[in-house]
């Protein structure tokens, strides 16, 4: 059974740059508690931090160290709202839903600076997103978004720019406008990940790593997750695996598909560089989605989805360094010292998937690219649930998401198919 998650590839810039991470032991005999959580990334941190404050007996396993799935390794952009813009929610759902759905989202965001400011975690957060169109042809959707945002979800920190600001502001012509949002920003996730772990740990949380679940079973009213050492019994399972779980539990992977996602990080550019000279992060308009932020000491991280296989860190440098000299020709030698990716967790309409795949078993997941404020705050959201609170978490398990065509087996040439496809439309 492949319930073993893959390692992600490469050392990432954020493991030499994160400080102490401690190192917690493998589960080796038997366990009871109220909650066991499967999978230490933000998901399964957050709920086990909230639900260890509040007085719940929980154990956390992790298959390795936490933070190695997309959690400690990901952009790091907070951005705004969920991933579907809340316009395309509106014509959905209706202009209710799709409020509470921004409204949710954007207590994401506060939730993670408070939850890190309460705590004590440095999380090197730099302010400020743009979202920048790589053909002409989007930006009235971008002009259009930022009024909607404005005028109709009450969002007064978006503003849109024409193809002259959006020049200045990113140091280079390659893009034809987009917005600028100033109410969100970016962070260094694995400081996150290895503060809320020890939020957790000190709240009372049993946190083991190099433990993999090797199945999951509830009946009886009782859960067990499986390790190679040892069973935990408890009264509910959160399963937040996201594009790492494998065959871990079939209706979580029948709906959340992992694709890969490589950044490369360059030598500290220098203060007379013209890239991102407000240090705000980046996204673009391409289906195959480009995304770039600078660092605090003053580094380009540069991040792109691939269609082909990554089978080399090495790779990785030479296909990032191609795409940043696509932007900025002035950095095409320039060195990138650290090449690294993951599997980002999507679903069909990349909306998250939360769901009760057994009774007492809740897996959350699915985020889309869009998880770095979502995943910390459905861990709170789901230690709300277990107080007897479920009326949040439900805004998102009420979602319509449909399991991938194809099944696991033929899923991944249909994708690779379909991003193919995006990726040529994206050029065209
Ligand atoms: C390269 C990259 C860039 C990204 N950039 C951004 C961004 O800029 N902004 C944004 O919002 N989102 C971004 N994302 C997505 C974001 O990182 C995720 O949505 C978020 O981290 C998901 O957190 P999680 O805890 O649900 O999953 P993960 O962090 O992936 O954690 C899942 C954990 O489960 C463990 N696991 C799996 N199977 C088992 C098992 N059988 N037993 C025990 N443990 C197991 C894994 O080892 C892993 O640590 C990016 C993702 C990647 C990969």
């Amino acid at each position: 059974m492949n319930y073993q998650s893959p390692i992600s590839p490469g050392r990432s810039w954020y493991e030499d740059t994160a400080g102490p991470r401690p190192e917690y032991p493998a589960l080796d005999g038997d366990r009871t508690c109220d909650v066991v959580i499967v999978g230490g990334g933000f998901t399964g941190l957050s709920a086990a931090a909230h639900l260890a404050k509040a007085g719940a007996n929980v154990v956390l396993i992790e298959a390795h160290r936490f933070g190695d799935g997309a959690s400690g390794r990901n952009g790091g952009q907070l951005g705004t709202g969920q991933r579907a813009w809340a316009e395309e929610l509106e014509a959905e759902y209706g202009f209710a839903r799709a409020k509470a759905l921004f409204d949710l989202a954007e207590e994401a965001k506060a939730h993670l600076l408070e939850f890190a400011a309460v705590n004590n975690i440095e999380i090197d957060y730099m302010p400020g997103q743009m979202s920048v169109a790589h053909k002409q042809r989007y930006v009235d959707d971008y002009k259009a978004h930022a009024e909607i945002m404005a005028n109709r979800f009450n969002y007064p920190h978006m503003t849109f720019m024409d193809a002259g600001e959006t020049a200045e502001r990113l140091g280079s012509a390659a893009y034809f406008g987009g917005t600028r949002d100033t109410g969100t920003g970016h962070i260094h996730p694995l400081k996150l990940v290895i503060g809320t772990a020890m939020v957790a740990a000190e709240a009372g949380a049993q946190l083991f790593e190099q433990t993999p679940s090797t199945g999951i079973s509830s009946s009886g009213g009782k859960v067990r997750v499986t390790t190679p050492k040892g069973t935990i019994t408890a009264e509910k399972c959160l399963i937040g695996v996201n594009a790492y779980g494998g065959t871990l539990e079939p209706v979580s992977a029948a709906h959340i598909m992992p694709i890969g996602s490589f950044i490369g990080a360059t030598v500290p550019l220098g203060t007379d560089s013209k890239v991102l000279p407000g240090g705000e992060a980046v996204d673009d308009s391409r289906f195959v989605v480009r995304y770039f932020r600078k660092t605090r000491d003053g580094r380009l991280l540069f991040g792109g989805r691939e269609i082909y296989a990554v089978n080399d860190p090495k790779d990785i440098h030479i296909h990032i360094r191609r795409q940043i000299s696509e932007l900025y020709p002035e950095l095409k030698d320039v060195e990138i010292t650290h090449g690294w990716g993951g599997y980002v967790g999507i679903t069909v309409p990349r909306k998250p998937f939360v769901r009760e795949v057994m009774p007492n078993v809740i897996s959350a997941g699915g985020y889309s690219g869009h998880g770095v404020m979502l995943s910390n705050f459905f861990g709170k959201l789901y230690a709300e649930t277990i107080a007897g609170n479920r009326d949040r978490l439900k805004l998102i398990e009420d979602l319509k998401i449909p399991p991938f065509p194809g099944g696991r087996r033929f899923r991944t040439p249909l994708l690779f198919l379909a991003l193919n496809w995006f990726a040529l439309r994206d050029r065209i």
